[in-house]
């Protein structure tokens, strides 16, 4: 921890619009965290958000001499919000810089990379966190509540869809070296972990994948509408959908005894709950916000990581089964994912 200011100094990995949209602006509001660096191939962002957020020359790194950050004793830990396919590199140079990491969703393009991100910080004894504000988020906590302690008796089923209309633009979200997948990595990933983390168990099946790739009516190289179902354990079966052709922001959980819903569900803003017994009267917070405070706790007071790379390891996992099923036309069993941590 850096003594001088007793907040955990940052570095920002890539300024594009996750970054300088969410993350930056609540790393400034943030109790614990200071931004200290940042990593750019841009020049000219280099110049702007040193003088934005007064950043020393010293602290400003691009891709290439980034390993050097190792010396640097302003910066606790590295924040990584590049394209996907990017994140094993980046996470493996600064847990060799000894620094603790954070990178963006999806985790990695493939469960190896995961796996090798993994290992790399358990070699140099840093955590390793995703970037999963939902596991911080009062509406999302409440679902968690009720499926993980049966408040509501035994969950029946669970719907959850997340889609927006993306741009046609040849951005990289499009493009598959880069990007891994199209909406199921994207925006799918976040109904596998709602999914997830509301039954408190992981899934041990993925069936009737339909995966469709026509994105601005023509083919493309990544999925542009997936629908799939998880079984999970007592019966329990998630009905999920992503899309990059039309909007959807919800989940749907059902109990023996009552429901939450909430829609919009994924988004930054605006989240709202209802359950059977009226609107769910839980905080609208800044998600990111409260995302580094959770992992300020981890790192400081050792409180168990929420949003670790295991987290992020097996919603990879379960993805490539998604993908594998949709190839096939079988069901996939996951008899081999790792073992869920989440608590
Ligand atoms: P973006 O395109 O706005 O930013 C990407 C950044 O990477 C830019 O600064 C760009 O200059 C840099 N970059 C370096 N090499 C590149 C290359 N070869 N091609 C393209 N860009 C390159 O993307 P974004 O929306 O900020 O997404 C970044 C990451 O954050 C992704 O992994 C994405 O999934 C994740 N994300 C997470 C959330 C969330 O809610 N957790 C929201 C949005 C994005």
């Amino acid at each position: 921890m850096n003594k001088k200011n007793k907040k955990l100094g940052i570095a920002m990995v890539g300024l594009g619009k996750y970054s300088t949209g969410q993350l930056i602006p609540a790393i400034v509001q943030s109790e614990s965290f200071s931004l200290k660096g940042i990593v750019t191939g841009s020049e000219e962002k280099a110049q702007e958000y040193s003088t934005k957020y007064d950043i020393p020359e010293k602290n400003i790194y691009n891709y290439d001499n980034f390993d050097s950050i190792k010396g640097n004793t302003d910066i606790d830990i590295v924040y990584i919000a590049l394209p996907n396919a990017m994140h094993e590199e980046y996470v493996i140079r600064a847990a060799m810089a000894g620094k603790h990491v954070i990178t963006e969703k999806p985790m990695g393009t493939s469960v190896k990379q995961c796996e090798r991100m993994i290992k790399a910080c358990k070699d140099a004894n840093v955590e390793l966190f995703v970037g999963y504000r939902l596991h911080f988020e009062p509406h999302h906590l409440e679902a968690m509540k009720l499926g993980q302690t049966k408040a509501k008796g035994p969950i029946k089923k669970i719907e959850g869809s997340f889609g927006f209309k993306i741009e046609d633009n040849g951005q990289w979200r499009l493009q598959k070296d880069l990007a891994g997948g199209g909406a199921l990595v994207d925006v799918g990933i976040y109904v596998i972990q709602a999914a997830r983390y509301v039954v408190g168990k992981n899934p041990i099946a993925v069936r009737n994948v339909k995966l469709e790739n026509t994105i601005f009516e023509r083919p493309s190289e990544v999925d542009g509408d997936v629908t799939w179902e998880m079984e999970f354990p007592d019966n329990v079966i998630a009905y999920c959908s992503s899309s990059y052709t039309k909007e959807s922001d919800k989940l749907y959980v059902e109990a023996e005894k009552g429901y939450i819903e909430i829609s919009p569900a994924y988004y930054y803003y605006g989240l709202q709950g209802s359950t059977e017994q009226g609107n769910l009267k839980v905080e609208r917070i800044n998600q990111q916000k409260a995302q580094m405070e959770g992992i300020a706790d981890t790192i400081i007071n050792g409180i168990h990581n929420r949003a670790s790379g295991i987290e992020g390891l097996i919603d990879v996992q379960i993805i490539e089964a998604i993908y594998k099923s949709a190839k096939t036309g079988e069901r996939v069993t996951l008899e081999k994912i790792q073992e869920y941590t989440h608590v």
